[in-house]
């Protein structure tokens, strides 16, 4: 679909007017249950949510905001490249993620130029990591900071809505028990034991005389899983290209400069050629 008209700057050309009509149309079908939808204005930016009649006046006053030919916060299913492209899921991936990052880079109110949503969100969860703090206390401040905070504000409601954002945007970690004396892992086939399977340790996996309604685990570890990391790091043009410089830039003579200049790396390489032959291998 031509979407050129979007870069119309005479906002009452009949071009214009007819192409707002047509994309309200579509964002129409696709309004929450308080009837609003995402404003694609260049003041909000896909932001806020407003009803179809303010959107409609903001892209009148405002006009779009640029690069928005894809309409991903409107028409999601609604309109697909037809017949010769199907999307692949790792497309759909990648939208997922430019979707998340979009609402995550948004103001924290309307008119905050000091943090966004996700750099005010990273210093509450590095505070509540400093001071060791519990889940309880995070959600409180959250919940304190919302109301405090201008009309507007774009704070998730709970710890977990906020967890699920970090680990959705690929920075988030899984928590997996573990014997108190390193052991195993309580993980996979020893997901369910309540004791460790080591005949010398035999130690409770919980915490006891906490309360009865949750069991605590005695010891946790925290993995932060590589691989969505990494594909993080090849979504971005600039950074991809940095992540293949030891392939592609790198100058091979005796000075170490980079992990790959080492002895490891090139014995890696030697063992696993196949791994190596591709420039995306770290
Ligand atoms: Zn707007
Ligand atoms: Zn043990």
């Amino acid at each position: 679909m031509d979407r050129s008209w979007m870069l119309n700057k005479n906002k009452f050309s009949s071009e214009y007017i007819q192409g707002v009509r047509s994309f309200l149309d579509v964002a129409k079908q696709h309004v929450d249950s308080s009837g609003r939808i995402r404003c694609p204005c260049k003041n909000c930016n896909n932001c806020y949510l407003k009803k179809v009649v303010e959107v409609k006046q903001d892209l009148f006053l405002h006009g779009f905001v640029e690069d928005y030919t894809q309409w991903t916060h409107h028409e999601f299913s609604a309109e697909r490249p037809s017949s010769n492209h199907e999307t692949t899921s790792s497309e759909k991936e990648v939208e997922k993620f430019a979707r998340l990052l979009n609402d995550a880079q948004c103001e924290l109110y309307p008119g905050c130029k000091k943090y966004s949503k996700l750099s005010f969100l990273i210093k509450m969860i590095y505070n509540k990591t400093i001071t060791n703090s519990s889940n309880k206390s995070f959600s409180m401040n959250l919940e304190l900071f919302k109301d405090a905070l201008p009309e507007g504000e774009t704070l998730p409601k709970s710890y977990y809505e906020v967890k699920k954002l970090m680990h959705d945007l690929g920075i988030g970690y899984i928590t997996i028990d573990a014997c108190v004396n390193d052991c195993i892992l309580y993980w996979k086939e020893y997901e369910h034991l309540d004791t460790c399977l080591n005949p010398m340790c035999r130690a409770p996996r919980w915490k006891y005389g906490l309360g009865k309604c949750k069991k605590i685990a005695q010891k946790v570890v925290r993995y932060f899983p590589l691989k969505p990391r990494l594909q993080r790091l090849f979504m971005s043009k600039e950074i991809a290209k940095d992540m293949r410089w030891h392939k592609e830039k790198r100058v091979n003579d005796d000075v170490i400069r980079h992990p790959a200049d080492a002895e490891a790396w090139k014995e890696f390489d030697k063992e696993n050629d196949w791994f190596a032959q591709d420039p995306r291998n770290v």
